[in-house]
């Protein structure tokens, strides 16, 4: 009855039954066309029975830590999707390419680059899939950015302003190991990400600092704020922070002919745009439906994903290149 009911669905496993899988993708896996919630892995058998009735998944689709590996042997499973802290995405990625299933992780891919070759290296080896979390690359406003920005309808751009910033920030994310940095590896990189899809250019440089902290206990490992600044091989400069007590959420361009602007753009909804020549109107999305489905039809099409480990990869090099010229006060050249 299940298997004919999902028989067009990949079946997805969500690594991680903490808030993003509980508050966002399992609702967004009620919602998809090509793929459906077919089993998870958790360290909390306390959360087992809920979801099992919640979303109707069967005992055997039903796993540990310990015994994730066995999941090489469930048909039922056709990707497994990482929703873990940033430090353990790198072991469980290679863990999920051994058992031969293709992959979604979440950002940032992982905490170092050498993280991420093993990653790449381990799915190539294994012949499966890799995407990343990318959410706002099928949402309609972020590509509205893109489009205005790659194909120039305003003209060259000649400088961005990306903040994102939230409060009430606890547990791992505040444990460097467990997080790989603060706010810059949490909500930064969602800036980075959309000065490099506004411009669809690759950043050259970067300069840096860290904003003061107002809590040294809390932030003792990781930085309160960040500050940093992109160079574009065209010039523009993109004027970027991120914060973890202070509120923002704007990715806005200027370009020879006007101005083109999200504010919030990088929330799961409510995303709101204008340009210098009125207001942006696109449908409401499910942004993590649209994503997972992208990607179940890039496997079932054999195609590549829009948001691969590559992609992945180059943002942890560039988080990686803000860190140092924050920790240097020096310029620091992207190679
Ligand atoms: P969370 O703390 O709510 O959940 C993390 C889960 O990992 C929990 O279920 C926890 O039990 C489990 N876990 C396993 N080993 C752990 C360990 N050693 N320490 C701590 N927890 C451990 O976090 P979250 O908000 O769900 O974030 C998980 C991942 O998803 C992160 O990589 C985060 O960046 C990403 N995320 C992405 C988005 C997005 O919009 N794409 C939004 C939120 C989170």
């Amino acid at each position: 009855m299940a298997e004919e009911k999902h028989k067009q669905k990949l079946g997805v496993a969500l690594v991680g039954l903490g808030e993003y899988s509980t508050g966002q993708l399992a609702p967004a896996l009620q919602e998809t066309n090509h793929c459906y919630l077919a089993g998870i892995v958790t360290g909390s058998p306390g959360k087992v029975d809920e979801w099992k009735r919640k979303y109707n998944i069967a005992n055997s689709n039903v796993y540990n830590y310990e015994n994730f590996d066995s999941i090489c042997d469930n048909p039922d499973i056709d990707i497994i999707y990482i929703v873990l802290p940033n430090g353990l995405h790198a072991e469980y990625v290679v863990r999920a390419a051994k058992t031969g299933k293709h992959i979604i992780c979440e950002k940032p891919m992982a905490v170092t680059v050498e993280e991420c070759d093993k990653m790449i290296a381990a799915c190539k080896e294994a012949g499966v899939m890799l995407s990343i979390g990318y959410r706002l690359h099928f949402e309609p406003y972020n590509k509205e950015m893109m489009r205005l920005g790659q194909q120039k309808v305003f003209g060259e751009i000649r400088s961005l302003k990306a903040y994102n910033g939230m409060s009430n920030t606890s547990g791992w994310r505040l444990d460097k190991k467990l997080a790989g940095g603060g706010p810059l590896m949490d909500v930064g990189i969602y800036c980075l990400q959309g000065c490099r899809y506004t411009t669809g250019m690759e950043p050259v440089a970067v300069t840096a600092r860290e904003g003061n902290k107002t809590d040294t206990a809390k932030f003792k490992e990781v930085e309160e704020t960040i500050y940093w600044e992109l160079e574009f091989p065209n010039g523009a400069k993109a004027d970027c922070m991120s914060s973890y007590t202070q509120v923002a959420n704007v990715l806005r361009a200027e370009a020879e002919n006007g101005w083109f602007e999200l504010s919030p753009g990088y929330n799961y909804d409510g995303i709101q745009g204008k340009t210098s020549e009125g207001e942006l109107k696109f449908p409401e999305v499910n942004q993590q439906a649209l994503q997972m489905d992208d990607f179940a039809m890039a496997v079932k099409e054999n195609r590549p994903t829009p948001v691969p480990g590559e992609m992945g990869r180059q943002d942890v090099k560039i988080l990686q290149a803000i860190y140092k010229a924050m920790e240097t006060g020096e310029r620091v050249e992207i190679s």
